[in-house]
Parts: C-alpha cells; sequence; structure tokens
C-alpha cells in the first residue's frame, strides 16, 4: 500500500483534523488548570527538592507531561466541546495514564474495545467522531475510519509521525526497517503499518542474534521461530537482512537503541566492506526530545545519596518502565506506581517490579532520616506527582 499517498488523500479530507480546535494559548491555560501543581512548582523553584522533617524529597530535573501528551489530551477535550452532541471515540488511551483516561470516560468519549490486540469498531458508525492518540494509529485503521465516514481527530505525536516517515523512506528505498521496540506497544504496531519490510526488536540481545544470522552464524528454522510474531508477512531473513534502516518506537532507552545502530552499522561493514555500506545501512535516531530529557535527568537522580526511588506512570507505558530500568540498573530500591493510591496509609505500597505483577510490600517508607527520589513517565500529570509527594510526607510525619 502506498501509505504517504493514502497520507496525502486523508489530509485533504474535511473529515479530517491534526490541528485541534483551539488556540495554543487557552490550551495551555486550560491545560495548567486541570494538571499542574503548585508544591511542584515550589519544589522546581527550591533546586527540584523539599524537606519535610526527616524526609527529603529529591525530584528529577525533567520528568512528567511532555508537550505530546499535552497536545494530545488538550486536543481531545476541545473535540468534546467542539462536538458536544456527537458519539465520540477514541482508538486507544489517550495517553498511558489512569487518571487522564478516567477523565475522558468521564466527557463520555468512549473507548474502542480490543480482545487479543484486536480491536472492534463494529459499533462505529459513519458520522462518529474518533480520535486517534498522540502514539497514533495503524494505516489499515485510519483507512477504515475514513471510509465508513467518521470525523477524525489526529493527535499523533509529530515525534511519532517523524519516525513514520523515516520508515516510508525505508520503504521507498527498499531497504528493510529494523525497528527497536515492544512489538505489541501501540506505536510500534502503527510504525510497522507504514514500513514495508520489517523486523521488531526488542533490545540489543535480540539485535545481537540477527546481527549474528547476518553474518551467517544463524539457523533460519530458529530465527522464523524466535521472531514469528515481529516481522512483516513473507519476511525472508536471507533475502531481507541485506539492505538495514534503523528506526525506534520513540520512547526506548536511548543508550540502548544508540547501541543497536551502531552494532547494525558493525555489522554491515564487516559483511559489505565499508565502501559499499551507505548501499546496505541507514540510520536514524528517533528517540524523541521528552524521553531523552527525562532519561538524563534520570540518569542525575540516580547519582543522587537516594534511600528509594519512586517511578510514577501507567504500567504499560514504555517511557516510564525505561525509567525504572534505570533504576534497577543501578541497584536502588524503586517503586513503580501508577496512581498515588498505590500507597497505602499502613506504610505499604502496591507495585509493579519490571516484568512481574502487582506487589504489596510493606514498611515502604523506612525510619529515620529518608532521601527519596521522585519521577514520572511522560504521561503523568503534575498533580498525580504532587498526590505521591504528600502521601510520603503524612508516611513521614507517623
Ligand atoms: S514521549 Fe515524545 S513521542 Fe511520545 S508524546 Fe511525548 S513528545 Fe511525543
Amino acid at each position: 500500500m502506498d501509505t504517504q499517498a493514502f497520507k496525502r488523500s486523508l489530509h485533504h479530507s474535511d473529515r479530517y483534523n491534526r490541528r485541534g480546535f483551539g488556540s495554543p494559548a487557552k490550551r495551555a491555560e486550560e491545560l495548567e488548570q486541570a494538571y499542574q501543581s503548585s508544591l511542584i512548582g515550589s519544589i522546581r523553584d527550591n533546586g527540584y527538592e523539599l524537606q519535610h522533617g526527616r524526609l527529603r524529597v529529591k525530584l528529577a530535573e525533567a520528568f512528567g507531561f511532555c508537550w505530546g501528551v499535552e497536545r494530545a489530551v488538550a486536543m481531545a477535550y476541545e473535540t468534546r466541546r467542539h462536538y458536544p452532541n456527537e458519539r465520540i471515540w477514541i482508538t486507544n488511551e489517550i495517553i498511558h495514564n489512569p487518571s487522564v483516561n478516567d477523565h475522558l470516560r468521564n466527557m463520555n468519549v468512549k473507548f474502542i474495545s480490543a480482545e487479543e490486540g484486536v480491536k472492534d469498531f463494529s459499533k462505529v458508525s459513519e458520522g462518529d467522531v474518533v480520535i486517534l492518540p498522540a502514539f497514533g494509529a495503524t494505516v489499515q485503521e485510519m483507512q477504515l475510519l475514513h471510509e465508513r465516514g467518521c470525523h477524525i481527530i489526529d493527535t499523533t505525536c509529530p515525534w511519532v509521525s517523524k519516525v513514520w516517515h523515516t520508515v516510508e523512506k525505508h520503504k521507498k528505498h527498499t531497504f528493510t526497517s529494523i525497528i527497536h521496540g515492544k512489538v505489541k506497544h501501540e506505536e510500534t504496531l502503527a510504525t510497522s503499518s507504514f514500513a514495508g519490510t520489517y523486523l521488531v526488536v526488542l533490545d540489543l540481545d535480540e539485535a545481537q542474534y540477527v546481527a549474528e544470522y547476518i553474518l551467517g552464524r544463524g539457523n533460519r528454522e530458529q530465527f522464523l521461530e524466535r521472531f514469528s510474531k515481529a516481522f512483516s508477512p513473507g519476511f525472508d531473513p536471507d533475502k531481507d537482512l541485506q539492505r538495514l534502516g534503523v528506526a525506534n518506537q520513540t520512547t526506548m532507552l536511548k543508550s540502548e537503541t544508540e547501541e543497536i545502530g551502531r552494532l547494525f552499522e558493525k555489522t554491515m561493514l564487516s559483511r559489505y566492506g565499508p565502501k559499499a555500506l551507505s548501499e546496505h545501512f541507514l540510520a536514524f535516531n528517533t528517540i524523541c526530545d521528552a524521553t531523552e530529557e527525562r532519561q538524563d535527568a534520570m540518569f542525575s537522580l540516580v547519582d543522587e545519596p537516594l534511600d528509594l526511588l519512586v517511578v510514577i506512570g501507567g504500567f504499560n507505558s514504555s517511557n516510564t518502565t525505561h525509567l525504572q530500568e534505570i533504576a534497577i540498573s543501578r541497584g536502588i530500591r524503586s517503586f513503580h506506581i501508577d496512581m498515588p493510591e498505590r500507597i497505602d496509609d499502613d506504610n505499604s505500597i502496591t507495585h509493579k517490579p519490571l516484568g512481574e505483577d502487582l506487589l504489596k510490600e510493606e514498611n515502604f517508607l523506612p525510619g529515620g532520616e529518608v532521601n527519596v527520589g521522585i519521577t514520572s513517565g511522560a504521561s503523568t500529570p503534575d498533580r498525580v506527582v504532587e498526590h505521591v509527594i504528600r502521601k510520603l510526607m503524612n508516611l513521614s510525619d507517623i
């Protein structure tokens, strides 16, 4: 499918909107009222630190709502006002934050249901309004909604659109896109729908496995089995790993993405030699600025003397999970929670250890002087962070 031609025709449709309905100034004001926090503002002004009795809180110097998320949330609210009587759907969570998504539900915005990753659009009718979230939607979903006569409000973050352009460029020049991402993540699903031939690799380990194969040290059957859910239809590792372009989900760990890029460059260099490298390898870093800033701030935060770290964000939020990984890599006692209510007045916390189910831990905040680091993912409003800090303050007072 010519995805570029489809996008061009969609953008010219009077049933498609990617600018929203309000002025940027009004948007900023509205979001400030809904999600900003005066406590967080004063902590920022105090060098990102708060001392409350025996408790010292150190905030990361970049955390929380990013520009793309703010824009998507504001556009969703504007859409409700602009279409007060129409049925409004959203193809997925607008962002990975339970409180923001609940707020939209309260405004009677309906979420398209999905079973085992397959969305059910059967209840969506002509004339309905459908919002596409910040991490985008697949080209097939857009096509279906357009053909059904829906109004599409596209809040896809421009950083995500940039990745789509990158894989379209690979496709145009017959390169296979190696996408560093999570195969079931909505953003990666959308990105692969714009790619031609593609292979999704989760991490450096998987990238190394692919590199070994390129260098003739792999087994075809094992390769096909291992990546069976991660490549484009008809993918042939013997034919489709000769010309590679690298792209990534915008919220992956930046250092790992860079390493994967270098690994494939080195691999293609060994396989084809320096003169032919440009024929066989194209790199492009598509990590977004907000993700990069939050990860850099986390690397500074973990250098602080901390007793524990609280990472706040949706459990299915990729950028939040990577912040948690940084804490774990430094051996810091850390807790990933998605909402303040996970911290209880009896000094217990229900949190999600990386790759595991929810776990309740008693005696969460230790006695005596205690240093707590806090960060939050790009989908987490400051008010939520404030609420967590207030819970910690209360616990430290007991
Ligand atoms: S994390 Fe980056 S790509 Fe995702 S919405 Fe925010 S700015 Fe856009």
